[in-house]
């Protein structure tokens, strides 16, 4: 007799997930239903590359794991606990990109871009990697729009440039209350002095912490600040504050940021608990929200200053800023405050056939109005015209154009006006001539 063990709930649901094929956990497909907000993002943040003078870059998804573990650092929760490792079949061990910053600083040190004129503006938006739990923006695979720039001297002007950058975006989407979160985490001359005092504040409080934090107090004390556990957050208001530690070079360089900001009057709070979760992270961080969604979605857009990312690749001491953004947490806060963009419906027209016989010709006639450029919209495979005419009406589309049998001996069309039901019959050689005339009338 053999006996069943009891299975396990939580197994059980995955292997049915696989059963049925269903998506894999917190992978989720764009609809058509979600392409408006997509494609308003990608032309938001494409006229703004290009307004700021920024050129598109795409680094691969897989880069040796080792890029991430030298750069997030080893110690990182994206690192230690969210990235999809693989081995491949000749032995590399690599990962999909959980973030783009050290996958563009390679790029921009393998490709020698260091020798063009610098800083170099880069900018991408692809698909992100991270094992986490699923929730409300947060997936497991998600898409950032990311803005770096990289090389030349380390001016302050360049850090406020990203933020503004990132702050139009919101503007750009219709989102206009955010909260601006900044800080600074110092150099390699401040932060082991601020460390030290870090370290011996928290060791007086060792008992209260999580044991995460116990941890980090050996490995990475900065991030005893972005703990979230309950007993943690407790200690953190009276822990010592970076801002008044900084050396003088860093004093001034925030303090210049913050002059620009002021400049172009973009309003922020100061937040000493604010540190990121990545190594790499030199002097200024921020994180954006949504103002009202900041628990809900979190952060829109984050980033900072990384200038000594390049040496731990190899490369040289080279200053760089950047900033990423998440698509689905942005169409998350436009859904969440209602803000829509309809698609746009002011060019299409609509093409039907009436009977069997014209309906060869209508293919013929179809092909060449998109050849000249006009967007045609049909339903072909529908026989009756009143089955056709409801889908252009659906589709809310103002122009139809009918081809019955007569038509098609007379070589004309009917040219029907949706919205008051006048029709006449054109020339097909005048076509394009019609629609455009009555496009422009529109
Ligand atoms: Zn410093
Ligand atoms: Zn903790």
């Amino acid at each position: 007799m053999t006996h069943a063990m009891p299975s396990n709930k939580k197994e059980e649901k995955a292997k049915e997930a696989v059963r049925s094929f269903q998506s894999a956990k917190g992978m989720h497909d764009v609809l058509p239903s979600d392409e408006p907000y997509w494609e308003k993002i990608e032309s938001v943040a494409r006229g703004l590359a290009t307004a700021y003078g920024f050129s598109r870059i795409e680094p691969p998804i897989l880069e040796f794991a080792e890029l991430y573990n030298k750069t997030s650092g080893e110690d990182s929760d994206v690192v230690q606990k969210e990235m999809y490792t693989l081995k491949t079949k000749g032995g590399d061990v690599l990962a999909l990109r959980p973030e783009y910053t050290p996958g563009i600083s390679r790029a921009y040190m393998e490709n020698g871009l260091s020798r063009l004129g610098q800083p170099q503006k880069l900018y991408a938006m692809g698909p992100i990697f991270r094992h986490e739990r699923p929730q409300l923006g947060r997936a497991r695979q998600f898409t950032q729009i990311d803005f770096e720039t990289l090389g030349g001297v380390n001016d302050p002007i360049y850090d406020a440039e990203v933020i503004a950058l990132f702050v139009d975006l919101l503007l750009g989407l219709k989102i206009k209350g955010f909260t601006l979160r900044l800080n600074s985490i110092g150099c390699r001359i401040c932060r082991p002095i601020y460390k030290k005092q870090l370290v011996s504040y928290y060791k007086s409080h060792e008992k209260e912490l999580c044991e995460d934090c116990r941890r980090r107090l050996v490995t990475n004390p900065l991030r005893l600040l972005d703990c979230k556990e309950a007993s943690c957050e407790a200690l953190k208001d009276k822990a010592p504050n970076f801002l008044d530690k900084l050396c003088v070079t860093c004093s001034a360089h925030f303090k210049s940021v913050l002059e620009y900001l002021d400049e172009v009057r973009i309003p922020y709070e100061l937040d000493h608990r604010l540190v990121r979760g990545l190594d790499y992270y030199s002097r200024t961080v921020f994180e954006i929200y949504a103002a009202g969604e900041e628990e809900q979605i979190g952060a829109l857009a984050a980033g900072g200053r990384y200038d000594y990312l390049m040496e731990t690749i190899g490369g040289h001491l080279t200053p760089a800023v950047g900033a990423a953004g998440g698509v689905e947490r942005l169409i998350a806060v436009l859904r969440a405050k209602e803000i829509a963009f309809p698609p746009k419906n002011g060019r299409r027209i609509f093409l039907a056939h009436a009977g069997d016989l014209a309906k060869k010709k209508a293919f013929a006639v179809l092909k060449d109005l998109r050849d000249r450029g006009f967007i045609v919209a049909e339903s072909l495979s529908k026989g009756s015209l009143g089955a056709q005419l409801k889908v252009a009406d659906k589709e809310g589309i103002g122009i139809a154009l009918i081809l019955g049998q007569k038509e098609m001996y007379e070589n004309t069309i009917i040219v029907r006006d949706l919205t008051s039901g006048a029709q006449e019959a054109v020339a097909l050689e005048k076509l394009a001539e019609e629609i455009k005339k009555r496009q422009k009338e529109q």
